[in-house]
């Protein structure tokens, strides 16, 4: 899977590519990652601005329509694939794990992150990409929110994680739904606590009854609105 990253700060994404399951994923070749500098497709001056002040008056600074549109088309033939274009804002689609498991499904994906006060409109109305946000509070840029769905994504796709079964049983995964169980590993008691002894059994059966119901029942305790709805009785 491809990733094209749009942005004003490429270096932001050094440390994070080069770490952990990323690091490894990109070694294999199970994904590729392509970060584009927007300040590259700036008219040629010293400063190379892409940024200006609103129309209308007010905060701030605004993105560009002309480098951004000019970036991302050139970007768009970059690969053969078609590009599942991603605008990082606040005011988009919230992201979540059903949107993580589509995201997987597609050969490419463009992340368009934004800075300042966002992007000039004529960005959306002519690129048409889909508005993503990762939740109701601002960030400073869009890369931090490009890193949150990358993460998500390449952890779902076939031969990263090292158990399939992981991203199955996660929280709000395609297991359940619902929030994971809880889990221990050695000692079997520390101070006093002990981990429950349906665990230590080998008794495959039981346990996964068991952490079936704590997953239920966690769920009730933090998130019921996880609950699948009741049907109706009068159906
Ligand atoms: N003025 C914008 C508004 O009120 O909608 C917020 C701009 S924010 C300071 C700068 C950039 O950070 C945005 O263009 C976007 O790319 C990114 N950003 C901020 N919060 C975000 C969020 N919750 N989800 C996704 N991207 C976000």
């Amino acid at each position: 899977m491809r990733f094209d990253i749009i942005t004003l700060f490429p270096a932001i994404f050094d440390g994070y590519l080069s770490q952990g399951l990323l690091e490894k994923a990109i070694q294999r070749e199970l994904i590729d990652i392509h970060r584009h500098d927007l300040r590259d497709w700036a008219p040629p001056s010293v400063h190379r601005p892409v940024d200006d002040k609103p129309f209308g008056g007010g905060p701030g600074m605004l993105i560009q329509v002309e480098p951004t549109v000019n970036c991302i088309e050139k970007v768009e033939t970059m690969d053969p694939r078609p590009m599942r274009k991603l605008l990082l804002t606040p005011q988009g689609r919230q992201f979540d794990q059903r949107m993580a498991e589509e995201f997987a499904e597609s050969e490419r994906i463009g992340l368009i992150c934004g800075r300042y006060e966002g992007f000039d409109q004529r960005v959306i109305d002519i690129l048409e990409p889909e508005e993503v946000s990762i939740g109701d509070f601002i960030l400073n840029g869009g890369e931090t929110a490009a890193m949150v769905i990358v993460d998500a994504v390449v952890r779902l796709l076939p031969g990263v994680l090292g158990d399939s079964q992981s991203n199955i049983d996660d929280s709000f995964s395609r297991g359940n739904r619902l929030l994971e169980f809880p889990q221990y590993t050695r000692p079997r008691e520390f101070r006093g606590h002990k981990v429950p002894e349906i665990l230590l059994g080998g008794n495959h059966a039981a346990i996964e009854k068991w952490r079936d119901e704590q997953s239920r029942q966690r769920t009730i305790q933090r998130r019921s609105d996880l609950l699948p709805e009741e049907p109706s009785s009068s159906n």
